[in-house]
């Protein structure tokens, strides 16, 4: 499906709040007509450490909040275990509204497509002309492709300074969606899963100091 994209929506301003504020009217794709409302990000303009997810989860979209919900307690388990205080970093997601089917009385998740990630982009590019860090995380591949505007391999590409663009753009360092640690079953696999994610947060924050 085509998609219009977000640029009509995203304001001139240097305000994270008017930006929000203003992705409340998006209509950039269809993702709004079934998303509750619009979750934008949570954090400091200051922040020199941004973390870009995929997007919202169940919770993140009733809420409004990103990383409310399972996914965000891993992630804020990770950050405490590499020695990041939240305060100091800006989290947002790559795509803004909830992709989801309904079974029954269950809303299940659903990744958004290459076309919801370019379209949402906008929203993403202005957040980081406005925090300006010195190292954005790209939390899975969705965020890897939003950032860096190409297919990512998490497996290869994990825990290595990604140089800047240019020479006002952050490094980036890629890794894995905490998501993805969910779906182990195994106790030792996630043990080893959340080992890495702690590793190669403290890549980016050793980066971004
Ligand atoms: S997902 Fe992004 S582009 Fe699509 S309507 Fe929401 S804010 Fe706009």
């Amino acid at each position: 499906m085509q998609h219009k994209g977000a640029e009509a929506w995203v304001p001139a301003t240097r305000s994270l709040t008017k930006l929000a504020e203003a992705a409340e009217e998006c209509r950039g794709c269809e993702l709004w007509e079934d998303a509750t409302q619009v979750v934008f990000s949570r954090g400091r303009a200051a922040a020199r450490l941004v973390l870009v997810g995929e997007q919202p989860g169940d919770q993140e979209d009733r809420t409004g909040e990103p990383f409310v919900g399972p996914a965000g307690n891993v992630l804020a388990d990770a950050l405490e275990a590499a020695a990041i205080d939240p305060a100091t970093t800006y989290l947002t997601n790559a795509v803004k509204h909830f992709r989801h089917t309904v079974r029954g009385k269950r809303r299940i998740h659903e990744k958004p497509a290459v076309g919801h990630i370019t379209a949402c982009h906008p929203w993403l590019e202005a957040e980081l002309s406005v925090v300006r860090p010195h190292v954005v995380v790209c939390l899975g591949a969705t965020a890897g492709r939003s950032v860096l505007g190409r297919t990512v391999r998490i497996g290869a590409e994990r825990g290595k300074l990604i140089e800047p663009a240019g020479p006002d753009e952050p490094q980036v360092v890629v890794t894995t969606h905490p998501s993805a640690l969910l779906r182990l079953r195994d106790r030792s696999e996630w043990g080893e899963a959340f080992d890495e994610l702690v590793s190669d947060l403290k890549v980016a924050a050793a980066a971004a100091d």
